[in-house]
């Protein structure tokens, strides 16, 4: 069967609700608390183990109770985590959310062992068995995205990053991404395009096609864009009930990836990705 390798973060996400997120000197009483698994990197590997696709993760946690918590929570989805590290006297990855009565919510992340995921991971040929895409994200040092996906591409294994959150990609990076896949705001920081609807995010996946060979931007609830060989399509959101937008790129992604894994087209694909974010979307994050 063929496999997907994801590659990036695992944090030990805290969540707080609370009537309004705190001003500065402010103290709020909240209303719950929940501890889940998170991380761009592990949430994505988790979204496409549940729909289907065997994966495999290399990424790293501290020798403490929140990293044994992060492996069992992607072993119980299915996910292979051989590769995940354990990085002696660093702690794990960590991210406390604050979500208000309506459903905003603010983060603070603090990377940890995601700093120190080791490149030689990507030298074991055990690691690539079966691998026919590879799925990245811009949570993990840039080192880490380049040496694996250059493994990839020795190994002609096409390479999908999910360039979020925004930063600079070296043209070395650039040169390895066959597929990439952006929000609106890493559009507009890639691109220079603002995306407010399907238009203009039609707009920037055709700006930014001139360096990828495909591209897919999410527009949340407007719905998608992508590009390939010259052409350029969109989809419109399905029209569902918003419970919260929290991991609905993660989900995308996931699928977007377990699809492709399976010999999708680019359309249908992003056309599955779609329905299920909308349904992620919908549903209680925690
Ligand atoms: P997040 O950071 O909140 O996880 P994101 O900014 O990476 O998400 P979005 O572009 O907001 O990603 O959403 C990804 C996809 O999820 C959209 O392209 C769409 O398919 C789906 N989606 C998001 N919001 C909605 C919505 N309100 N209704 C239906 N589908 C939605």
């Amino acid at each position: 069967m063929s496999k997907i390798a994801v590659t990036g973060s695992l944090h030990y996400d805290i969540m707080l609700d609370a009537p309004h997120r705190p001003e500065k000197g402010e103290t709020v009483m909240g209303s719950a608390c929940h501890y889940k698994s998170g991380g761009k990197g592990g949430n994505q590997a988790v979204a496409a183990a549940r729909a289907g696709a065997a994966v495999r993760f290399a990424g790293s946690v501290g020798r403490d109770q929140q990293g044994q918590f992060l492996r069992d929570f992607l072993q119980q989805a299915g996910v292979d985590c051989t590769a995940v590290s354990v990085i002696e006297a660093i702690p794990s990855g960590m991210s406390v959310a604050i979500t208000d009565a309506e459903g905003d919510y603010g983060a603070v992340v603090v990377s940890n062992a995601n700093q120190h995921i080791p490149l030689e991971t990507f030298e074991q040929p055990g690691f690539w068995q079966d691998v026919s895409l590879l799925v990245l994200q811009n949570e993990v040092p840039e080192t880490v995205n380049l040496c694996a996906a250059r493994a990839a591409q020795q190994r002609g294994i096409r390479v999908c990053v999910n360039a979020a959150p925004a930063r600079p990609l070296s043209a070395a990076f650039e040169a390895c991404i066959d597929l990439l896949v952006v929000n609106a705001i890493e559009a507009r920081d890639m691109c220079g395009i603002s995306v407010q609807d399907l238009t203009s995010a039609r707009a920037a996946a055709e700006s930014l096609a001139g360096r990828f060979a495909r591209v897919v931007v999410t527009a949340g609830e407007h719905g998608v864009a992508f590009s390939e060989a010259g052409e350029t399509h969109t989809l419109v959101a399905q029209k569902v009930t918003l419970v919260s937008t929290h991991g609905a790129g993660d989900c995308f992604v996931g699928v977007l990836c377990q699809r492709l894994s399976i010999g999708a087209t680019l359309r249908e694909a992003a056309e599955e990705a779609n329905r299920a974010a909308a349904e992620h979307v919908s549903r209680q994050p925690h």
